[in-house]
């Protein structure tokens, strides 16, 4: 959790003429609940900037920089990265954001929460917090994930329920498409089981906490 003082540490992001009451709309899902896509979709019709943990590790990863070389370890387990990696990265980015924003993937679990929440009551005259909480049953999250197909470019496939034009092939960049490691089967059980286990406390403190205002969504779309 963050520390009283921690706060100079994220202050030297925040620029001075930072626009006011800024809202973030955080997505909580389970794996496959589709919180990449609405917040793609999302993004498309305004100008909310997406901050997501997962996408910062994949180019991470895939770029081989160091802090890759830290968290491929979890990632490729579909294990979380440990808090006191994921928390002064995603704070970071929040406090130097001049704008709406979508937190994607976090908070993750009690202590992520907590220390978002800190942050917050530091700031919180400049925030205005919603979450949105995706529901999907297991049944289509398996079905969606196992049939995922990545490209290096960013853009998601299914291979029934969005395929490519040209099967295995990325339609916008050509790059021949991928499966995630976190989306075989066994990993997937560990992320759902993870996932169940550790957001049930988030959903439970944003419930009981007045600042905060959830909003459930079917995901079934
Ligand atoms: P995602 O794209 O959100 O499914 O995340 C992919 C992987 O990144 C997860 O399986 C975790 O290993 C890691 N990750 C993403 N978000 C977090 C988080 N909030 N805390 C810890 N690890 C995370």
């Amino acid at each position: 959790m963050l520390g009283k003082n921690r706060h100079f540490c994220y202050n030297i992001f925040v620029k001075k003429d930072m626009k006011k009451n800024k809202k973030i709309y955080i997505f909580i899902g389970p794996p496959g609940a589709g919180k990449d896509t609405q917040a793609n979709l999302l993004v498309k019709e305004s100008d909310l900037v997406i901050i997501s943990p997962g996408r910062i590790f994949r180019k991470a990863v895939a770029n081989k920089t160091s802090l890759g070389e830290k968290v491929k370890k979890y990632t490729q387990k579909g294990e979380l990265v440990p808090d006191k990696i994921v928390n002064k990265i995603i704070m970071k980015e929040i406090a130097k954001t001049d704008g709406d924003l979508i937190l994607d993937g976090f908070p993750r679990d009690i202590d992520q929460a907590l220390a978002l929440d800190e942050f917050f009551k530091i700031y919180k005259a400049d925030y205005t917090v919603r979450i949105i909480e995706l529901k999907l049953n297991e049944e289509k999250i398996r079905q969606r994930i196992i049939g995922r197909r990545s490209c290096f470019c960013g853009r998601v496939f299914h291979v029934e329920l969005n395929p490519p034009k040209e099967q295995g092939v990325c339609d916008r960049c050509g790059r021949q498409l991928t499966v995630r490691p976190d989306s075989h089967a066994e990993v997937l059980e560990r992320r759902s089981r993870l996932y169940k286990e550790r957001i049930k406390p988030v959903i439970d403190f944003y419930k009981d906490n007045d600042f905060y205002e959830i909003n459930e969504v079917e995901a079934d779309g």
